[in-house]
């Protein structure tokens, strides 16, 4: 039996996707920006899919900015703005990376740290006061975390970033299609997403710019994305991430109920095999729907994931983009987890193709891996 337990390194492209994208890749191949007939439909598409995505995150249709997907966007917000940065040292590469660029060329660049502790891994206004410096233009804080799945209190943040006079992005890959999202409660000024983290395709994703908000442009060209981001759209891509959005916001609730079951079966396995297991993130707002990061204190993570492989199941220790990086992960350093917890933590990412035979399959593998004091090394 093979179970996929990674989806927050990536998700199935969820049937109905693939339906909508394929006559774009067939058929109705013309370029929306074409005169002639052939740009018709696939221009209606691109019109119709950027109004899906917008109602989804209660956006206007013109603050939809369509990228490559969530490094894109990221790079976009980090490298377009202006003034001194202040970003969370826990958010993915595809900022602390944009960032680090940024400091390279002179720009100053201030950090902010979660709140320490295996409970922890969330940003409170207080802690953006600590770091508060003058002349801070732009403030960046993920939604909800790639590695322990907490989940911030985004409007709370953006409101003390606004009244410093701060625009404020955050980067809501991980939470985009798996929890309400409404970028006017929220108060953003820059949203990023990313469609494979909900069932559509891979390298496509979506920036949410709030009108009047000034972005330097990216792509210079035609005048595709209102001239901010010039190339001929990925019309596929793009009507494929907009119905997979539309149909994950729309089953939510029964979504989030399901994965809630299985993990809530998942952790009481667990706990009955390795009383001693140390969960991370239960943070202050909560954790995403399906996300269990867990530590097996004594047992090195990367044992425990080859073992799991051999048997079919896929899980992870960081972040995947980390998968070829065994030093101990940015986000548990930054949570101050010891050595000991860091390098033994696997991240278990349920998703809705993911079944109660699934989780059994899941404990199984895991109780065999951990009756192998010290687990593989590697
Ligand atoms: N931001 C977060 C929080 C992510 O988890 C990821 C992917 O793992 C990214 C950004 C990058 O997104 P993409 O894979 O679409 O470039």
């Amino acid at each position: 039996m093979k179970v996929y337990a990674d989806h927050a390194a990536t998700t199935p492209l969820m049937p109905e996707a693939l339906e909508v994208m394929l006559p774009f890749l067939k058929e109705n191949f013309g370029n929306p920006s074409s005169i002639h007939s052939w740009a018709r439909n696939p221009r209606e598409a691109v019109r119709e899919a950027r109004a899906m995505i917008a109602k989804c995150i209660n956006a206007e249709p013109e603050e939809i900015f369509f990228t490559s997907g969530g490094t894109e966007a990221d790079n976009w917000v980090i490298k377009g703005s202006s003034g001194r940065l202040l970003v969370s040292s826990y958010e993915h590469h595809a900022v602390l990376n944009a960032a680090a660029s940024e400091a390279k060329r002179g720009r100053d660049v201030v950090y902010v740290r979660p709140k320490v502790g295996n409970g922890g891994g969330y940003i409170m206004p207080e802690k953006l006061s600590k770091a508060w410096e003058d002349g801070i233009g732009l403030v960046s804080v993920m939604t909800a975390n790639n590695e322990i799945g907490t989940i911030n209190p985004i409007h709370l943040l953006s409101e003390f970033a606004h009244k410093r006079g701060a625009l404020f992005h955050t980067d809501a890959v991980q939470a985009v299609g798996h929890i309400p999202i409404d970028v006017q409660e929220m108060g953003v000024d820059f949203l990023s997403a990313s469609a494979h983290k909900f069932n559509g395709p891979k390298g496509m994703g979506f920036l949410f710019i709030r009108k009047g908000v000034k972005l330097e442009s990216l792509l210079n060209g035609g005048q595709q994305e209102n001239g901010l981001r010039a190339g001929t759209e990925n019309v596929a891509s793009i009507v494929g991430m907009a119905t997979a959005l539309k149909m994950n916001c729309e089953r939510m609730e029964e979504n989030t109920e399901h994965l809630e079951n299985l993990t809530a079966r998942l952790r009481d396995g667990i706990d009955r095999i390795f009383p001693d297991a140390i969960y991370l993130g239960d943070g202050v707002a909560g954790q995403l729907p399906g996300f269990t990061s867990v530590s097996f204190p004594g047992h090195p993570a990367e044992g425990l994931l080859h073992m799991l492989d051999l048997k079919g199941i896929a899980v992870s220790t960081g972040a995947a983009c980390d998968s070829k990086n065994t030093k101990i992960s940015h986000v548990l350093k930054a949570i101050n987890a010891t050595n000991d917890i860091a390098l033994s933590t696997i991240r278990i990412t349920l998703g809705l193709e993911n079944t109660e035979a699934d989780v059994k399959a899941i404990l199984a593998a895991l109780r065999v891996a951990l009756m192998n004091k010290g687990g593989m090394s590697s």
